[in-house]
């Protein structure tokens, strides 16, 4: 039987001629979660051989990562935030620039007065499970289009424990009479946001595999930008807040979105690659 070096050694050989990005991670990352340790921890018993039952199923993972399937698919799960969330194609595969999208929220709410927030188009519920893991006094509705996203959303939330202040919703937020009943201290999103004209340039491990539907919005990029704007203002306290994760090269035109339906105080953050990303208005 192969040792856990020999293995990792082969198949990141393997992912290299296959162009897979990060070819040894991945091999690394495939067999700790068959072997239920952590990636770190594979180094201290590159020796040990594995067992049959243990080879076949990694061989079975790597035959489909080397389709391009996206690792977190295969795995089921992802590390968002410092939490875990489970994950399958039914969802958009949290990426590590939300992270900034949090992180703002969570920075919001230790120096504004906010207690109630309405997450749309809220995929696997990363944005809300995440904020109200780190901060206790704030309730969310959730919304998506996707009942399958919502089951994901839903088991989240009671994975991490946050499901008494969580209100997960089927809703299409860009149907004409979309009505609210309720107002919200703070609006987060971050929606499909790919121009359709874009999308077949995307990695094969996004076209391939990810809900298009969260991906793109079939049009210029900016539908989803355009409609929650509009409600925003209508279904925000005063002073309330709306906060957008944006696409490379986007912000500008969001913002202007967003001042010209009334939202003033515009702030925009940039991500770890210096990536204007997360977009801020406020109703004044
Ligand atoms: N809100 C989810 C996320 O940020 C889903 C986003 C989406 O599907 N466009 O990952």
């Amino acid at each position: 039987m192969p040792t856990i070096l020999e293995l990792i050694t082969l198949t990141t050989e393997y992912f290299e001629k296959k162009e897979i990005d990060s070819p040894r991670i991945n091999a690394e990352l495939l067999l700790a979660d068959i072997l239920k340790c952590k990636r770190l921890d594979l180094y201290l018993s590159f020796d040990k051989p594995l067992e049959e039952k243990e080879i076949n199923l990694y061989r079975e993972y790597v035959r489909r990562r080397a389709k391009y399937e996206p690792l977190q698919y295969i795995v089921g799960k992802v590390e968002f935030y410092g939490f875990e969330f489970v994950v399958n194609p039914n969802v958009l595969i949290p990426r590590q620039e939300t992270e900034i999208l949090v992180e703002s929220v969570i920075e919001l709410l230790k120096v504004a007065n906010i207690s109630s927030g309405l997450d749309i188009g809220t995929g696997s519920g990363i944005i809300p499970i995440s904020v109200c893991r780190c901060y206790d006094n704030i309730y969310f509705d959730a919304l998506d289009i996707s009942s399958e996203a919502l089951e994901v959303a839903k088991k989240n939330s009671i994975y991490n424990g946050t499901q008494q202040r969580i209100n997960f919703e089927l809703n299409d937020i860009l149907q004409k009479d979309i009505r609210f009943h309720k107002k919200y201290d703070l609006v987060v999103s971050n929606p499909p946001y790919v121009a359709q004209s874009e999308y077949a340039s995307l990695q094969k491990e996004i076209t391939d595999y990810e809900p298009k539907i969260a991906v793109t919005d079939f049009s210029d990029g900016y539908s989803f930008y355009k409609k929650i704007s509009e409600i925003a203002i209508q279904i925000l306290n005063e002073k309330g807040f709306l906060i957008f994760e944006v696409g490379k090269g986007q912000s500008e035109f969001v913002s202007e979105i967003m001042r010209g339906v009334g939202f003033s105080s515009i702030k925009i953050v940039k991500d770890y690659s210096n990536i204007e990303r997360v977009i801020q208005g406020q109703k004044i």
